[in-house]
């Protein structure tokens, strides 16, 4: 047995959290055997969940166990209709997931967003225009620009009008886009270092044109491309960026985004591959040697209107859970076995909701437990 004892923190939340949750632990319990690894795995509450156990929606002692963690494997948070009462700032999106975000620094967030060819009818765009296959890797900055700067605030305005008439009186709201040049570095490395591995080529996104923010990420970006002369570097506006996604989405490898327009491309990015249940995502920290402390979590939320009932697709965390034996443990044969037991079971038919048509053959509606007991099996 390999000494060398890998801490994971599992979150699994609310809605079909838990029970994605205990497939994507199945699974990494085969892939422990197969190779030999020693994972201990510790759950723990968080969300609702950590609401309803501990009064907050990320416990101390959750936090804790992160904290004493390599890797935090994650649900999803947040219940739309759980009691209004809740305000805000305790509501498990910003209670839970901002907080851990903020506090383990993670910027970068990355969302593969892969077509298998045996699922190009769950595409939205007709099979001509998805070319030679959807397969792009969105870097997104996650901790600066318009979502973080300061000053953040709407105010109260009056305006003194001439003569007689009565100060005119109406509220302005500031939002302020902020990034420094080491933020744009760093996210600019992952990006470029991820397009070594791939098919090497990243396309950076910004609004040069208009925004100084722009102007200053187009050149920070630039200058890190030089170190990586290997690699292909196009800059591309992000409303044309947003036109060629569906345009041409098969010219894209690495798409290196900005927060906010990342937010924006990678959702619009995921829409094309045809369910949020097949999209896993990595928010990483700084690199301490060979390791990465990162969050790894379905692109999806808790998708309340089938949790219970057995229908939910558990591939987007078992794919978070093998982005996790990649990058915080650089297990890569353990993290590419998974990725092949998962195109094993697509090539073979199997299909939850989200992904099923009766006009495909050889399709065979499963359930999420027999999604994920087939791609063990598979392993
Ligand atoms: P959602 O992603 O939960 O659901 C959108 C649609 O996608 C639904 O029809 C749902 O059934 C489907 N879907 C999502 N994951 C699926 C899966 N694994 N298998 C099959 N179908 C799946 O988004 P929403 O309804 O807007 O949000 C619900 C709650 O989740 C909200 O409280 C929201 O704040 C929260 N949320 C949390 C996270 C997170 O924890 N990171 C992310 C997004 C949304």
């Amino acid at each position: 047995m390999n000494v060398n004892v890998l801490k994971i923190a599992a979150l699994a939340g609310d809605g079909i959290g838990p029970e994605v949750m205990r497939e994507a632990i199945q699974v990494l319990r085969v892939v422990e055997k197969k190779f030999n690894l020693n994972l201990q795995i510790t759950e723990a509450p968080v969300g609702w969940a950590g609401l309803d156990a501990a009064g907050e929606a990320l416990p101390k002692a959750t936090l804790a166990l992160c904290k004493a963690s390599d890797a935090i494997l994650f649900g999803s948070v947040g219940l739309p209709d759980r009691d209004p009462t809740v305000p805000k700032e305790k509501r498990p999106e910003r209670a839970a997931l901002l907080r851990l975000r903020k506090e383990f620094n993670l910027y970068a967030n990355l969302r593969p967003v892969k077509l298998p060819a045996a699922l190009a009818h769950v595409c939205p765009l007709r099979p001509e225009r998805q070319g030679k296959g959807i397969d792009i890797l969105v870097v997104r900055e996650l901790t600066a620009g318009l979502y973080f700067g300061k000053p953040k605030k709407t105010e109260e305005v009056i305006e003194a009008q001439a003569g007689p008439h009565q100060p005119r009186r109406f509220h302005r709201a500031v939002d302020t886009m902020v990034t420094t040049t080491p933020e744009i570095e760093r996210i600019a490395h992952v990006a470029f270092r991820a397009a070594q591995t791939r098919r090497h080529k990243v396309t950076s996104i910004d609004k040069a044109n208009v925004l100084e923010n722009g102007v200053l990420w187009r050149d920070v970006v630039t200058q890190v491309g030089k170190k990586y002369p290997e690699i292909a570097l196009q800059h591309m506006f992000v409303d044309n960026g947003a036109m060629q996604l569906l345009l041409r989405p098969d010219q894209f490898d690495v798409l290196l985004c900005e927060n906010t327009f990342g937010d924006i491309l990678s959702d619009e990015a995921a829409a094309l591959a045809g369910s949020l249940g097949m999209l896993p995502s990595a928010s990483l920290g700084e690199a301490q040697g060979m390791k990465t402390f990162g969050l790894f979590e379905p692109a999806g939320g808790t998708a309340p209107d089938i949790a219970g009932k057995n229908l939910a697709n558990p591939i987007a965390q078992i794919l978070s859970a093998a982005l996790m034996l990649h990058y915080s443990f650089g297990l890569d044969d353990a993290a590419n076995a998974i990725h092949q037991a998962v195109a094993k079971v697509i090539d073979a038919g199997y299909r939850t909701g989200d992904i099923y048509t009766a006009a495909e053959p050889k399709a065979r509606k499963v359930s999420t437990t027999e999604m994920g007991a087939a791609i063990a099996a598979a392993l």
